[in-house]
Formats: C-alpha cells, sequence, structure tokens
C-alpha cells in the first residue's frame, strides 16, 4: 500500500463504487486529488474493497462504506461516517442503480417500487444528508446524480427505470433551486449505453425477450447507433464528465442533466 497524502481538493462520496461506472469515478476522482468514500452493498465488498485499495495506491485516503442507499438511516449514517473521517464533504455522486427489463404487464408493483427506492428515493436521500452536510460547514459542495438517456426520452421494457431517471432529472432541478444560495451545485449526467455490468445484464434480457434473439444482439444494436462509430461508450467517457462536475471550472453549472452518448440522442 502506497503512503497516503492530505487532499487539497476535500472529500468525495460515490454509491455503487464497487463496480462499473461508479468505480471509475471514484478512481478518477482520486487522480483528481480528493479523498474518496466508496458506497456499495455489502453483498459486493470484495470488489468494494479492491476499489478502496487501488484509491489509495493513487496516494489519497480512501474509506469504503456499506449501505443501501434507499433506505434512510444508511444513507444518514454513512454521510455522518465521511464527514467524521474526512473531517467535511465537498462532493457527493449518487450513482447507485438497478435495471429492471420486464414489460409493464410483466412488472409488479413490489418490483416499480424497488426500482423507484434504489434509483430515485436514493437520490432524494443524497440530496437530503450530502446537502445538509455540505451547509453546516460552509461548503460549496457538488451533488451530482447517475441520470440515463431513459431518462430523457421513454425506453420499452424499462418503465420503472425510465421513470424513475426522468424523475432524477426533476429532482436535480429542484434541487438545484434549493441548495443555489448556500453555493451548492446539483447535477446528472446522463450516460448513453456504456460497458459495464449493467450493459451485459441488459443485453441478456434483451436476447431473452425479443423474439428470435440472442446475447450479443443490443451490444451490436447500440453500438450501431453511435454517430462516432466507435462502440458503446466506457466508463472514463462518464467519470471525465463527472470530474469535471466536481471542479471548480464547474461553478457557474447547476439544475442540468449532461448527455454523454455518443450523439444516440440530442436535447
Ligand atoms: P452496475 O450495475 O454495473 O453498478 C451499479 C452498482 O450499484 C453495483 O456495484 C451495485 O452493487 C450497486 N448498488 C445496487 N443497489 C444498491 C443499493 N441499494 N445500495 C448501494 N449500492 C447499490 O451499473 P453501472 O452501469 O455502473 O451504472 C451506474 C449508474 O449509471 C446507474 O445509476 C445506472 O442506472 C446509470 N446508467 C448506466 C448506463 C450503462 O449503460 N451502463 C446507462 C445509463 C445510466
Amino acid at each position: 500500500m502506497s503512503t497516503q497524502t492530505t487532499s487539497t481538493k476535500g472529500a468525495a462520496l460515490i454509491t455503487g463504487a464497487a463496480q462499473g461506472i461508479g468505480k471509475a469515478i471514484a478512481l478518477r476522482l482520486a487522480a483528481d486529488g480528493f479523498n474518496v468514500a466508496v458506497n456499495d452493498l455489502s453483498s459486493n465488498s470484495e470488489n468494494l474493497e479492491k476499489v478502496a485499495e487501488e484509491i489509495r495506491a493513487v496516494g489519497v485516503k480512501a474509506l469504503t462504506v456499506y449501505a443501501d442507499v434507499s433506505v434512510e438511516a444508511e444513507v444518514e449514517k454513512m454521510v455522518g461516517a465521511v464527514v467524521e473521517e474526512f473531517g467535511a464533504l465537498n462532493v457527493v455522486v449518487a450513482n447507485a442503480g438497478i435495471m429492471m427489463w420486464k414489460s409493464i404487464d410483466d412488472l409488479t408493483a413490489e418490483e416499480w417500487d424497488r426500482v423507484m427506492s434504489i434509483n430515485l428515493r436514493s437520490v432524494f436521500l443524497a440530496y437530503k444528508y450530502g446537502g445538509r452536510a455540505m451547509i453546516a460547514k460552509g461548503i460549496k459542495g457538488k451533488l451530482i446524480a447517475a441520470c440515463s438517456v431513459a431518462g430523457k426520452i421513454g425506453k420499452g421494457m424499462l418503465a420503472s427505470y425510465t421513470a424513475s431517471k426522468f424523475a432524477i432529472r426533476g429532482l436535480t432541478q429542484s434541487a438545484a433551486q434549493e441548495y443555489g444560495r448556500h453555493g451548492i451545485t446539483v447535477n446528472g449526467y446522463a450516460p448513453g449505453v456504456i460497458e459495464t455490468p449493467m450493459l451485459t445484464y441488459m443485453d441478456a434480457r434483451f436476447g431473452e425477450t425479443v423474439p428470435g434473439g440472442k446475447t450479443g444482439d443490443f451490444i451490436k444494436f447500440a453500438e450501431a447507433q453511435s454517430l462516432l462509430g466507435g462502440g458503446n461508450g466506457e466508463v472514463a467517457d462518464i467519470a471525465g464528465l463527472v470530474s469535471y462536475l466536481a471542479s471548480t471550472e464547474a461553478k457557474f453549472i447547476t439544475g442540468q442533466t449532461i448527455n454523454v452518448n455518443g450523439g444516440t440522442f440530442f436535447d
């Protein structure tokens, strides 16, 4: 393990950081000089502890905080633990999310509630407790959330996911209006199709549910949609935007949900 140094940028908390986009954001913010707290479910602890080791190897401090981001008491405790460890909280990235590929007819009300809780209530809780921690210390912080291209245009078989992501955009606009007077910006990132375990899930479900479909079809279909011809997005494409939104350079940007999608959708 390499020597840890004191960060000059402050502290960042990234949820759902054991893999995929959240992991890439955590490592990017570490490279930017933040001390980084990484969250995930305890069921993903092996991966999360490895991410923390990679962060420490960059030369900043890392903390693992296990919590279900849809549970209020756990989010409050998690934010408290980060402030206690790092002295303050400057950036919160509410990244954790799940996808449920099912027709509306097949979707149960319980599944609907689960997606809405993990994707949407989690962002409300991250803004609430993250914002509170920033205001308590007079920090002009950054609240950032994962939206999706499905938060801009409806997608069949993804009704609960789409509804949760549309709502994140509205919540982000409301939060920007409330937190602006504290100098806190609130923004979202809206990835298109990015290579992560979530894409593997989506591709498998597409293959299972589309008549005559097979694994790999969705990935190929999505690759063909990009205007840039280079395949689907990489996690670094999202981490780069979040790095910018978390920086002081982005101080005049708030209430926005920014597309990173290879030109597959414009707004
Ligand atoms: P992923 O499934 O690879 O990773 C999500 C992480 O969140 C996992 O580590 C998982 O354990 C964690 N998580 C799930 N439920 C949790 C909970 N209740 N509490 C804490 N952690 C929890 O997903 P990804 O592709 O890296 O996506 C990250 C975010 O980006 C999600 O919000 C997703 O909706 C969004 N997004 C992804 C894509 C894409 O193509 N991959 C596109 C648009 C938006």
